[in-house]
């Protein structure tokens, strides 16, 4: 089995290959990418930080331009709201992300009427011209490795950066869909009857051995610490199935790919597209 398996790793690696080969290759015929990439960041929340750092270092890998724009925590909902405007209208920022969670006080909401379609890499914008990065990266690691038509997928997750986006990228795919969260009932039998779990809660040891079916794909989503402090999914390390992907070494890298392909994309797009 181990054999047969693609790697999150190697999905990544594939991915920013092509992505630094697509970059050359368009410098060398155009001398260079239409703009930027904006990541705006709101406070020093260490999680925050860390997921930059890695976009940082694949767009950096990869040749693509990009820059961070740091507010204050304690920042009024009003100058948060100008800035924000203030850089989508910028016309040489080709691509906008906000790294979520930014303050409830800030309204995540606003996010979907300030970011523009055309420069909303994140994919979260109605009418994106962008698929979001983790859901999108989570169907490529399973078109990649496994059957999922006929399929019962079930996702515990309803946020609409994972849970949401997912059940209609299932649903493309033939499969069969249920989405758990915090006030479903009899959540164990659901889960036993999955072929494919995607665990997306954020408390680790969420899942537990015995409550998978052996044969179970499991697609771990949650990042959390363990006792040690070291990054840890919400699936205990014990539980036994067929193929599970790992934290830290999985679902964050298929997101990280799917993002530089949404950066590449941006940067390259023709004005009317
Ligand atoms: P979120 O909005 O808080 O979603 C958590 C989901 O879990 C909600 O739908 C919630 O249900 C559900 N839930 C909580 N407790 C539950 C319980 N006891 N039983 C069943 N469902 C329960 O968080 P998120 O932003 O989607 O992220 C979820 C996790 O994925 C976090 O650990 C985050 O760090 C991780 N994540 C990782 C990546 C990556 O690239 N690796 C990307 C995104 C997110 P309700 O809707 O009822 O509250």
């Amino acid at each position: 089995m181990e054999n047969s398996i693609v790697t999150c790793k190697e999905i990544y690696n594939d991915y920013k290959r092509s992505v630094s080969e697509s970059v050359h290759r368009y410098v060398s015929d155009n001398s260079k990418l239409k703009g930027f990439i904006v990541i705006v960041r709101v406070g020093d929340d260490p999680a925050s930080a860390s997921y930059i750092k890695g976009k940082l270092k694949d767009c950096k890998e990869v040749g693509i331009p990009v820059l961070v724009k740091t507010f204050p925590e304690d920042i009024s909902y009003s100058d948060f709201y100008k800035s924000l405007r203030n850089i989508c209208d910028t016309k040489i920022y080709k691509g906008i992300i906000v790294q979520l969670p930014i303050p409830k006080r800030l309204c995540p909401e606003m996010l979907k009427t300030v970011i523009p379609p055309e420069k909303d890499i994140d994919g979260i914008v109605p009418g994106s011209k962008f698929s979001p990065c983790t859901p999108l990266g989570i169907i490529e690691y399973l078109k990649t490795n496994h059957k999922v038509r006929g399929k019962h997928c079930v996702i515990i997750n309803r946020s609409e950066i994972v849970g949401r986006p997912l059940v209609n990228m299932l649903l493309d795919l033939d499969a069969t869909v249920t989405v758990c969260h915090s006030k479903t009932q009899n959540i164990e039998e659901i889960i036993k009857q999955a072929d494919i779990l995607i665990v997306a809660v954020g408390k680790r040891n969420f899942i537990k051995n015995g409550m998978v079916k052996k044969d179970c794909v499991i697609i771990d989503v949650g990042i959390n610490r363990d006792e040690n402090g070291k990054l840890c999914g919400d699936v205990a390390r014990d539980v036994e199935c067929y193929d599970i992907t790992p934290v830290p070494g999985g679902v964050g890298l298929l997101t990280r790919s799917i993002f530089l392909n949404n950066c590449y994309s941006c940067l390259t797009r023709e004005e009317n597209e």
